[in-house]
């Protein structure tokens, strides 16, 4: 008798359970357990949450226990005692410059452009190189976080289509200037370029073209308006490098008699499809119309730090209204790709500025390397956050390692303790691009070799520049 109402019970369990499986809606993942945090508008962070994943898009964000009963996966990935959060976004970088990542370095700006930069550019950068650079730079992204980047450089047709294979998501503008680029002999032939590379990407999941003009200071007023047109023709983003240097704007100030700001705004340049890159040498004025525009703002503490460019006034466009991201810029001027240390130099570097410690606290700094990026980056509806509806750009941190011990704070864990290779898989719209610390879509070892070869090839042939290098 009592076997008998075990021996029911036990039927009755496996029916109870069988039947919620079959109410259970099905999906393509689950990433279950851990601390998730969400960056939504309420910041929520939920303990022992989930996430459910179907086609590449976020289906529901929630307790453990609710997303389990509501919803059946394919593949769980457990996430434990970790860290689940949304991918990082850069909004400023070239990624192919990590061919020059350490090639010259501790040198003034304008020394390091016109000898080093510009010349081992016009030797070194086609297709090829492009290629493999991109492949390194995409395996270093992923590896430390970031789910999404904007690039502008030369060749991003092949930046565009290592994203799609690698699996991340990008904004690739092709650079334009007056003068002749390594990709084409006149802007006319760039903006071209960029029409076809648009049409080509039209509708595309991760990958969208932006129109990318280099700055006020290298584009005449006529190439600055066709590039104004185009983005407006396709409602494309306009990325382009704004107020960088004290001399852009001694220099725009001597040719037009306006700052760098006022002089993009009377040519209809600032629209809230543009990402401006740097904008340090802002005035009070030029931050309200930044904010006026709605034009976001791409800013790159390191870079900046590192060539002693100035303090981009960040607390000052936050309280003003201004949307700003965080970018690495080019590997050249970092020297890395790793957004989360970004975001630690972005809090540390305001506050020693204005003498504050409460100046860009731990959660505004994360925003701003997601959520408020993706706003830059005209992605907000796609990415930066875990909500339902968006795509499913997801990193999990691994938390169990002797500098992230303890845990009292999530925004402090993240912005001022974890770094880059804390992370341990990485999903860009569904697919996981990495697991247990794995590139599962990039050849890594591979991406290591050519570009070890590509270097040797760069050092042989700028045996002159390397000499001087070694002597310094
Ligand atoms: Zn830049």
């Amino acid at each position: 008798m009592f076997k008998a109402i075990i021996v029911f019970i036990g039927l009755f369990l496996i029916c109870a359970d069988s039947s919620a499986a079959t109410a259970r809606q099905s999906v393509d993942t689950i990433i279950s357990g851990g601390t998730v945090v969400t960056v939504n508008s309420a910041m929520d962070v939920i303990e022992d949450g989930a996430v459910a994943i179907k086609d590449g898009t976020i289906l529901a964000v929630g307790k453990r226990a609710a997303i389990t009963s509501r919803f059946g996966a394919k593949q769980v990935i457990k996430a434990q005692g970790q860290i689940v959060m949304p991918g990082l976004v850069n909004t400023h970088t070239h990624i192919p410059m990590v061919m020059f990542r350490g090639y010259a370095d501790d040198l003034p700006l304008l020394q390091w452009l016109k000898e080093y930069i510009w010349p081992a550019e016009a030797r070194f950068v086609k297709p090829d190189s492009v290629r493999i650079a991109s492949y390194l730079a995409i395996a270093e992204m992923i590896r430390s976080g970031t789910t999404t980047f904007s690039d502008s450089y030369f060749f991003e047709d092949v930046v565009a289509s290592v994203a799609r294979k690698a699996n991340i998501r990008a904004v690739v503008g092709e650079c334009l200037l007056d003068f002749p680029t390594p990709n084409s002999k006149t802007s006319e032939e760039g903006l071209k370029y960029t029409e076809a590379l648009i049409r080509e990407y039209s509708g595309d999941r991760l990958v969208t073209v932006a129109v990318a003009p280099h700055a006020p200071y290298t584009c005449s007023p006529e190439l600055l308006k066709k590039a104004l047109e185009l983005s407006d023709k396709y409602n494309a983003p306009l990325h382009i490098h704004v107020a960088e240097t004290k001399d852009e704007v001694s220099d725009l100030e001597l040719r037009f008699h306006m700052r760098p700001v006022g002089y993009l705004d009377s040519l209809g340049l600032l629209t809230a499809r543009t990402i401006a890159a740097h904008a340090i040498q802002l005035d009070t004025a030029e931050i309200k119309v930044l904010a006026d525009r709605k034009t976001g703002v791409a800013h790159n503490p390191e870079s900046n730090m590192k060539l002693a460019e100035g303090i981009a006034r960040v607390p000052e466009m936050l309280s003003t209204g201004v949307k700003v991201g965080l970018g690495t810029d080019g590997a050249a001027s970092n020297n890395d790709l790793n957004m989360f240390e970004e975001m630690k130099a972005a809090a540390l570097l305001h506050k020693v500025q204005t003498w504050s410690p409460t100046v860009l606290d731990a959660r505004t700094a994360l925003r701003m390397a997601t959520i408020d990026g993706a706003e830059v980056l005209g992605l907000k509806n796609k990415t930066g956050s875990l909500e339902a509806g968006k795509d499913a750009d997801i990193i999990i941190i691994d938390v169990d390692r002797p500098h992230l011990v303890p845990f009292y704070n999530v925004y402090s864990l993240l912005v001022y303790s974890v770094d880059g290779s804390d992370v341990d898989t990485v999903m860009v719209a569904g697919k996981v691009v990495m697991k247990d610390k794995k590139l599962l879509t990039i050849n890594e070892q591979q991406a290591l070799a050519d570009m070890r070869a590509l270097a040797q090839e760069i050092k042989k042939e700028a045996s002159g520049l390397n000499e001087h290098l070694e002597g310094r």
